[in-house]
């Protein structure tokens, strides 16, 4: 069985896993691009905020 690891921010395989079984299944998470740039979003998110509070 394969597990796919889909990035759910930019729809892209970022990793891909053979088990045993048939078939396969997806797994949602964020590839390393994303998670930096969430990671490095939080302060944009409090900019943003901070736009909207003003
Ligand atoms: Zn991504």
């Amino acid at each position: 069985m394969k597990v796919y690891y889909v990035c759910e921010c930019c729809d892209k395989v970022y990793a891909e896993l053979e088990i045993e079984g048939e078939g396969y299944t997806q797994v949602s998470g964020l590839c390393a691009e994303c998670l930096e740039e969430i990671g490095g979003g939080s302060d944009l998110f409090s900019i943003s905020s901070q736009w909207f509070y003003n």
